[in-house]
């Protein structure tokens, strides 16, 4: 297994700051907005209420469930009821319990990429196997049906991606999804885990779900939770809408390994679902007018191509046109040198797109100030140009 690069090089950064050093981060996928007022309200009120001081319920408090339970009939057209919902600490650990309840060693599990660095070596943990199905840059980084269907094998478990996408950033259309449909259509014992956890920030206005889709009803695992849409990454709740012979077996796993989810984050998290979606609304508005001012100042470096993405906040710059040049004292031979020397010369933070199936290209996290990204995109222009 190794480590999240994500946050080895969040890590980089902070010890550079921590010299004193002026680093721009642009490497993690942290909303750079504070938790919602009313969401931090709902937290101290937790509190003074002394109600939830005791260990919460292994799968999440029941009334926090059937809320969960009632956003995905109503927003994602997901038959479900609360015995389906199971709350963790973080989307990362919902995947992680289902891929530790499902995965039989030798287990093949086709990971649609570029795929979210933390996909793969979950998957390694339990001794499966990931199979990466990738999408061309120049299909929007995004894997064709036949590319999936073609990469089934007797062997083949699940299939996992989220949409819209970390790190491209793009969303499956409906035409997509249904063409993935119509290939597990064929496959019946396939399941799918479908990570939604950018549901709100998509530029496209139309978030499909795979487990709407009533021939998909028995086999797809929604993972979704507050980190993104309610700028709440430190909070740790993230939840799975499954069958139920798979919430009952991450419950079981979670009861002994954590236990449930903090009881404090889950009364605030059960506010931010259910109440006023304005301040999400507002962020994802914000990310949208960045997300055209970083598109046109990546544009205007030469050697970078840029695909403009529909949702999340991320872009994947293609910069393999920068490979085998030099400054002297710096060899570029790929992303992750192009990333040390954006870190350590210019004090920019970026994840090399090694770590997300595509080495060609490096991802860049736009929650951050627009102030923090001009400087941050004047500095790799000024770093990029230097190479020869
Ligand atoms: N899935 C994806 C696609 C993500 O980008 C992230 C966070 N970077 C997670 C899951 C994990 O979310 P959480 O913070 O809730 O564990």
């Amino acid at each position: 297994m190794d480590e999240s690069a994500t946050l080895a090089m969040a890590q980089k950064g902070r010890d550079l700051k921590a010299k004193g050093i002026d680093v721009i981060s642009l490497s993690l996928g942290e909303p750079d907005f504070k938790t919602p007022k009313h969401i931090q309200e709902a937290a101290k009120a937790a509190i003074d209420s002394e109600k939830y001081f005791a260990y919460p319920p292994v799968p999440g408090y029941a009334d926090f469930r059937e809320a969960i339970a009632k956003k995905y009939k109503e927003e994602n057209n997901i038959e479900c009821t609360s015995a389906n919902i199971v709350v963790s600490t973080g989307a990362k650990q919902s995947i992680a319990n289902v891929m530790m309840a499902m995965i039989n060693p030798g287990d093949e599990v086709i990971v649609l990429s570029p795929y979210w660095v933390s996909y793969a070596d979950v998957i390694k943990v339990v001794d499966g196997i990931p199979v990466f199905v990738k999408g061309s840059i120049e299909d929007n980084f995004k894997a064709k049906a036949s590319q999936i269907e073609a990469a089934i094998t007797p062997k083949t478990k699940m299939i996992i991606y989220s949409s819209p996408c970390n790190p491209s950033g793009e969303v499956f259309s409906r035409t997509e999804i249904g063409a993935i449909v119509e290939v597990l259509e064929r496959h019946p014992n396939i399941y799918v885990v479908s990570d939604e956890i950018y549901e709100h920030i998509n530029f496209t206005n139309d978030h499909v779900s795979i487990g709407s889709y009533p021939s998909m009803k028995d086999r797809v695992i929604t993972v979704n939770g507050v980190a993104k849409a309610f700028a709440m990454t430190g909070w740790r709740i993230g939840y799975i809408c499954a069958p139920l012979v798979i919430a009952k077996a991450c419950t079981k796993i979670q009861g002994q390994f954590t236990s449930g989810a903090n009881s404090i984050a889950q009364r605030a998290a059960m506010v931010a679902i259910t109440s006023d979606q304005a301040t999400t609304k507002a962020m994802a508005d914000e990310y949208f007018e960045r997300r055209q001012m970083v598109f046109d100042l990546l544009n205007q470096i030469p050697g970078v191509k840029t695909v403009m993405p529909t949702g999340a906040f991320y872009f994947l710059p293609e910069v393999s046109s920068f490979f085998g040049k030099s400054t002297g004292k710096w060899q570029i031979n790929n992303a992750d040198d192009l990333c040390m020397y954006l870190l350590e010369d210019y004090h920019v933070s970026l994840v090399t797109g090694a770590a997300f199936g595509v080495p060609e290209c490096i991802r860049l996290s736009y929650a951050a100030s627009r102030e923090n990204l001009k400087e941050a995109l004047k500095r790799m222009a000024e770093a990029l140009a230097k190479l020869k």
